[in-house]
């Protein structure tokens, strides 16, 4: 069955409750989970803005690439609105798709493997805890590789290590 890595993130309200709340959704909703990295907390900089959390984890799951889309999407909606008198807040979840497989995408609502991964530092620090060997399908250079040669210079650091389940 098709092994998938999704990042999840957030910089607005309960950022550690809404990603487990993400993280239950994804696991009750598209695949089943095979590991999670621990929580980093990435300083937002350029801009003012909340910190950032992340946190990667990698499924398994039946389900198509765009079905994948689909539902992260949906959750994405479902936790990322807090009602508000005159309407809707920003959405406080992000759900991007890492890798599936090592299958090589490229159409107009869906790249992957994600094509900022080498960039950002907040990705590649929790992918490197679960999968440092793991081969980019595009580059051939493995993810930790990728981390080591970043020229993403933020700050991020781990603030909860994984759970053990
Ligand atoms: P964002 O608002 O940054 O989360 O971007 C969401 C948009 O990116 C959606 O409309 C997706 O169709 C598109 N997209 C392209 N590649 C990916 C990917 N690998 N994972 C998630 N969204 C993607």
């Amino acid at each position: 069955m098709p092994l998938v890595y999704l990042i999840l993130g957030g910089n607005k309200g309960n950022r550690t409750e809404m990603i487990s709340t993400a993280i239950d959704l994804v696991t009750s909703h598209i695949g089943q989970k095979m590991a999670i990295s621990g929580l980093y907390e990435s300083e937002s900089w350029g801009f003012k803005s909340e910190p950032f959390i992340n946190q990667v984890i990698k499924i398994e799951t039946p389900l198509s690439p765009a079905k994948i889309l689909l539902l992260s999407q949906e959750i994405e909606n479902k936790l990322g609105r807090v009602r508000k008198s005159e309407g809707y807040e920003a959405r406080t979840i992000d759900i991007d798709i890492l890798y599936y497989d090592l299958m090589v995408i490229n159409t107009p609502d869906l790249i992957v493997p994600h094509p900022k991964i080498a960039v950002r530092r907040f990705v590649l620090m929790p992918l490197t805890e679960i999968a440092p060997d793991l081969k980019d399908p595009v580059t051939g250079i493995t993810v930790m590789e990728m981390l080591a040669n970043c020229p993403d210079g933020s700050l991020v650091k781990l603030i909860a290590k994984k759970d053990k389940g």
